[in-house]
């Protein structure tokens, strides 16, 4: 069943990383004019600041944190960058805390040549490592599956039945999935998978852009909520179906559009978000 038409911007969170040549302050200050709930903070806009300041600024403005983008990259062949990247999801842990964000967003990292196997036994265990930390601070882990065409280097998890396994296996209340209709909207199982995530309880965040055709960069080149093919509101009917009634996280990665004037690109996102999403 289809989501209800959106008619208010409640739920509207926005990545930092979709309006990244504006710096963190810039990204609050419009975004709180525009009246958009919520952000989700990419490590970068916080590099050199005070991630706890930037929490406060971000909620004095009237928005939530929503997640801190990205940890993860877990596999590798040696030990010793196994060991490294754990160390620094610990540190990103730290940050997601003094941030006051609930939960850390993993893109969980691959490596070319290495079986998907063996990677993914690696990405559980690299989480696992982490999860007393996690504890702690009480930060949350969402594991992100990643569109199939990034699986020889950045995730060996690629559908959400993967992610779901994964988190059912790791069966810790802290380890949960971040549903992006860009990287899932193909899979034939994908409401099933979502309403299984439901029932784990474990659906921790809902990521929307558009898939473009011709996609002229595996990376860069995602659409704005429309001007693609995906059932956007036909998935969020599905994830809210399941239970899930957290954000609705506009995440766009697009050189064409960072070069264009972010202001009006921000109302172009804020007419998408209610009419196509
Ligand atoms: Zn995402």
């Amino acid at each position: 069943m289809e989501a209800k038409p959106i008619t208010d911007l409640s739920k509207l969170c926005i990545h930092t990383i979709t309006t990244r040549p504006w710096c963190l302050d810039d990204a609050i200050g419009h975004y709180a004019a525009a009246g958009v709930a919520g952000i989700s903070v990419w490590r970068q806009a916080i590099e050199g600041l005070d991630p706890a300041r930037a929490g406060r600024r971000i909620r004095e403005a009237g928005m939530a944190v929503v997640s801190l983008v990205r940890g993860g990259f877990y596999p590798a062949t040696e030990k010793k960058d196994r060991q490294r990247a754990i160390d620094e999801n610990l540190r990103i842990i730290d940050e997601a805390a003094a941030l006051g964000a609930p939960h850390v967003v993993l893109v969980c990292g691959a490596v070319p040549g290495q079986s998907l196997e063996e990677s993914r036994k690696q990405i559980r265990e690299g989480i696992e490592a982490t999860l007393a930390h996690a504890a702690e601070t009480g930060i949350k882990l969402a594991i992100e599956p990643l569109h199939p065409m990034y699986a020889d280097s950045r995730s060996a998890v690629n559908t959400l039945g993967q992610a779901n396994d994964m988190a059912e296996a790791i069966d810790s209340p802290l380890v949960g999935v971040a549903v992006d209709v860009y990287h899932l909207w193909w899979d034939p199982d994908l409401e099933r998978q979502i309403r299984r995530c439901g029932r784990l309880g474990k659906i921790l965040a809902f990521h929307i852009c558009d898939w473009k055709t011709p996609t002229e960069d595996l990376l860069y080149d995602r659409g704005l909520m429309g001007e693609g093919c995906i059932p956007i509101r036909r998935i969020r009917g599905w994830v809210e179906a399941a239970g899930f009634a957290g954000f609705n996280e506009v995440e766009i990665f697009s050189t064409a559009r960072w070069t264009q004037d972010q202001q009006q690109w921000l109302q172009e996102i804020l007419r998408a978000y209610r009419e196509a999403s």
